[in-house]
């Protein structure tokens, strides 16, 4: 058979001066002569390029974060960190770096000092929330306050990566309440000195939260809601 001039075919491999290709259904040889290679790329449709989010699973080790019965702040924290981080780099792109990988005790400066090691470009800590009123319920994020407690040189962009996993939280997990966004006090987001926010995924100490929290499909959704808002800031932070 004749392959039209500029018909791209299907390179299968190389035999002496000729090209085993396939085309229109075939196979066949064709002279080497003839074809010129060129590498497919495959598309991609991440925009992460490697950049490091520092993903912080909150508490760890001897310090279990909130306790109600056997559900353990540190244990939740954790699961939706690494589906987090799975989310980040195998949709997005995303070089993630946990600051825990099992269930290690680390002190808020070491966390903070992680982020400075690993470059990271920006930094999210995972937590669950807790109260002796067990009718408090709801997810919110925490962004830099403007007093001087915040040495983080960015402030402003803190609130809009805090804000965009907000709302993406709220759209897509809606039957947990949207405290939203909070300015507080925070050691690893007022301290650190990239991009950074905290946040709070519900309360282990209300019934509704709590079938969220312990519910793998929902951590999942939490995951997923979470690495959009930070894909979303970052796309629009260079
Ligand atoms: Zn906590």
């Amino acid at each position: 058979m004749t392959i039209p001039s500029g018909k791209a075919v299907t390179y299968l491999g190389t035999y002496g001066s000729w090209y085993k290709v396939s085309y229109g259904g075939k196979t066949g040889y064709v002279s080497s002569q003839y074809v010129k290679v060129s590498t497919t790329t495959t598309p991609t449709t991440s925009t992460g390029t490697g950049r490091t989010i520092v993903i912080d699973a909150g508490h760890g080790g001897n310090d279990p974060g909130a306790v109600y019965g056997s559900t353990y702040e540190k244990v939740i924290a954790f699961d939706i960190a690494a589906r987090l981080a799975s989310t980040l780099s195998n949709t997005y792109g995303y070089n993630a770096r946990m600051t825990r990988t099992n269930d290690v005790y680390l002190s808020l400066a070491q966390r903070v000092e992680l982020t400075k090691s690993y470059k990271g470009s920006a930094f999210v800590s995972l937590h669950a929330n807790s109260s002796t009123n067990t009718s408090y319920h709801g997810h919110e994020v925490l962004v830099p306050t403007g007093e001087s407690y915040t040495t983080n040189p960015y402030i402003s962009a803190s609130r809009s990566l805090g804000a965009s996993i907000n709302r993406e939280l709220g759209a897509r997990i809606p039957t947990i309440r949207n405290r939203g966004v909070k300015y507080q006090n925070v050691y690893v987001v007022g301290k650190n000195s990239v991009p950074s926010t905290l946040v709070e995924y519900g309360f282990i100490s209300n019934a509704n939260d709590r079938s969220h929290l312990t519910s793998t499909t929902y951590r999942q959704r939490m995951a997923d809601a979470t690495a959009s808002g930070i894909h979303q800031f970052m796309s629009t932070y260079k």
